[in-house]
């Protein structure tokens, strides 16, 4: 582990542990501002997401259901990035919802994108609900796959105020 005294305010460059950065509460804060860019859906949740390089680079961007009704916010923003950029390796990639573990649309749900990626590090402000899917524990995949999951409480609100019409 680095022990480089930490970045500036300035900075956007990403931690590179358990403990969140400026530029971590920052990117994160972008992410939930995108996932109001959803388009709405009574049945699935508007998620924002941003891929950033450990040198503070943002490499993509997505939104849920930005090309196709059923588009992940985390899987949209991966395939975005060039397949094998090698600044993957030691990106993070902030996402205001939990990524999922499993999923109805497709075969293959982002903690599974995500650690194909060979991203280093997830931080998610909200913690998935048993709204659609029942012990949905993404986190759970990332972390025995090696990648560490920041959960930020402080944005919780922020990655919900999209969605509220789908919680109870
Ligand atoms: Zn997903």
């Amino acid at each position: 582990m680095s022990t480089t005294p930490s970045p500036s305010p300035a900075s956007t460059a990403p931690g590179t542990g358990r403990e969140p950065n400026a530029a971590d509460r920052d990117w994160l804060a972008l992410a939930c501002e995108l996932a109001a860019l959803c388009p709405p859906s009574a049945t699935a949740f508007s998620v924002g997401a941003v891929v950033v390089a450990a040198d503070g680079t943002e490499l993509a961007r997505g939104y849920s259901r930005e090309n196709d009704p059923h588009d992940h916010a985390e899987e949209g923003a991966l395939a975005k990035v060039p397949a094998g950029d090698p600044r993957l390796a030691t990106a993070t990639i902030y996402s205001s919802l939990e990524p999922c573990a499993r999923r109805a649309s497709r075969p293959r749900p982002c903690a599974r994108l995500i650690e194909s990626a060979g991203l280093r590090r997830v931080v998610t402000a909200w913690t998935e609900p048993d709204t659609f899917v029942p012990d949905a524990d993404g986190t759970g995949l990332l972390e025995a796959a090696g990648i560490p999951v920041l959960t930020l409480p402080d944005y919780t609100a922020a990655a919900q105020a999209p969605n509220r019409h789908l919680l109870g």
